[in-house]
């Protein structure tokens, strides 16, 4: 157990996106396999975020536990006529506290744009719903050295209409496109540097306070043997897993390896 954190005054999150992975009986399996095994940790943020179809039964299964509920999308609207979208209230009712959006599998195969995402977290925050607003550059930008003027854009554009109250109690998520499912990760000095970049781009919008409060994930390709160096980053305050999040052994290991 390392003490590595204490300079930091933002506390870990470390959220498992399963994707469109797990039926609801293997999500309601692997939750309680979590449940169990992470039931003495206190001192980190434990998020899982199952698909929609499994919310329900794993809600009340982590209800009592230390472990809190995300989802993968949410809608730009209330409750009406549009098919096939989530509104807030419906997340609510389950007591999902935190909303994944504008994962750059979203922004590839759905074509959110950082507008879009914008209205979504807004919807999100309006609803007493925590968003987690990823961002990334993909291979070409980052060959082309253009990572921080496409982050900078995703930050500015994802945020753009958010109070700064609101951007405060946002979780972001750096994950360069290129390390996500590739199990290529982006070394601890690189991922430090673009976390340490949106701060600063955060400080230019709503002041360096603001700033120093939000909490920055890293996301791509993160397993137990390369989080406590990644975490150990000074603006690296989390991560957003996927392919270690879908074994228990694997996110619990991730998990121990940040306190
Ligand atoms: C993700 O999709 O958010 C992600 C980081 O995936 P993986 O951990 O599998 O790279």
């Amino acid at each position: 157990m390392g003490l590595f954190r204490m300079d930091k005054a933002r506390r870990l999150i470390i959220a498992g996106n399963w994707k469109s992975n797990k039926t609801n009986t293997e999500a309601v399996a692997l939750v309680t396999d979590l449940i169990r095994d992470l039931s003495t940790v206190k001192e980190v943020d434990v998020v899982v975020c199952p698909a929609f179809t499994a919310l329900s039964d794993v809600s009340r299964l982590v209800l009592e536990s230390n472990i809190r509920l995300g989802a993968q999308n949410l809608s730009d609207a209330g409750y009406g006529a549009f098919t096939g979208e989530i509104a807030p209230g419906m997340l609510r009712e389950l007591s999902v506290r935190y909303v994944v959006l504008g994962h750059s599998e979203r922004r590839q195969y759905q074509n959110e744009s950082d507008a879009l995402v914008a209205k979504k977290a807004a919807n999100a925050h309006a609803n007493n719903l925590i968003p987690i607003v990823c961002v990334g550059e993909t291979l070409a930008e980052r060959e082309a050295g253009i990572t921080e003027r496409v982050v900078e854009t995703q930050v500015r554009g994802s945020l753009a209409g958010l109070t700064a109250e609101q951007v405060e109690a946002t979780v972001l998520a750096y994950e360069p496109v290129w390390a996500i499912g590739t199990g290529k990760t982006a070394s601890s000095a690189q991922a430090q540097e673009v976390h340490a970049f949106i701060r600063k781009v955060l400080a230019s919008m709503h002041g360096e306070a603001v700033a120093k409060r939000v909490r920055i994930q890293y996301g791509g390709s993160v397993k137990g043997s390369n989080a406590r160096e990644l975490l150990g980053q000074p603006d690296i305050d989390g991560a957003l897993v996927g392919g270690a999040s879908l074994e228990a052994k694997n996110f619990v290991e991730i998990i121990r390896n940040a306190i």
